[in-house]
């Protein structure tokens, strides 16, 4: 940081230059606004960032009047998980599940974040509805390949997991919100439906 201090004496002009270096300050304020963002056991956006994400690209395609998928993903049976075998276990699989995810998005239109506690979310700007089943279909195939053990679980005897797809093309009347709740829907019914599936 560079300071300039005028002044003058006996009508003459002076000026004090001063550098300071502020490398640790700025490097500490990047790490501060990038704890804001980041969900501190996966690594990957957390809600906050996930927020500021979806209103953003919500305007984004509004403008450009291209559709945009929001997928939430939520762990099957993960409580059973948990108890079978134990809490640190559970706190591995949901890294696994960040660095897998982290991996699976590669467009700067699109975002992977947690969502909640077991609970992740894509968004995908400027992507269709059938595009986006493609890509769910292949998360739930990548999940199933992490071979992540859930014995005890009802349905299957490796973790699985649901899927809520839903596309919106933006418009002046609606709101990311419906996104939200129509995504919330069809997760309810994927779980409803014997879960390990999408429902779109
Ligand atoms: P469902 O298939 O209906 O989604 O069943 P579920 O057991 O996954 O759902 P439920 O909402 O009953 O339980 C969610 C579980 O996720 C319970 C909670 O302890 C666990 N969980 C949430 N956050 C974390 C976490 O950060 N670490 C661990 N290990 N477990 C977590
Ligand atoms: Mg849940
Ligand atoms: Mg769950």
């Amino acid at each position: 940081m560079m300071r300039v201090t005028p002044f003058s004496v006996s009508g003459t002009d002076y000026y004090v230059i001063s550098h300071q270096n502020i490398t640790e300050r700025k490097i500490a304020e990047e790490d501060v606004r990038s704890r804001a963002n980041i969900d501190g056991l996966t690594q990957i956006p957390n809600r906050r960032s996930f927020d500021e994400f979806l209103t953003e690209e919500w305007r984004r395609c509004l403008r450009l009047k291209q559709p945009i998928c929001l997928v939430i993903i939520d762990l099957d049976f993960f409580k059973i998980l948990n108890d079978t075998y134990g809490h640190q276990a559970g706190d591995e699989c949901l890294v696994k599940m960040g660095k897998m995810l982290k991996a699976f998005i590669n467009r700067p239109s699109d975002i992977c974040a947690r969502y909640g506690g077991e609970e992740f979310a894509l968004v995908l700007g400027n992507t269709a509805l059938k595009q986006a089943q493609q890509l769910s279909n292949k998360l739930l195939d990548k999940i199933t390949a992490l071979n992540i053990a859930n014995k005890h679980s009802p349905t299957e005897s490796y973790l699985t997991a649901s899927i809520g797809l839903a596309e919106m093309i933006p418009n002046a009347q609606t709101s990311k919100n419906e996104l939200i709740n129509q995504a919330d829907k069809m997760l309810y019914k994927a779980k409803d439906n014997g879960r390990n599936r999408i429902e779109s």
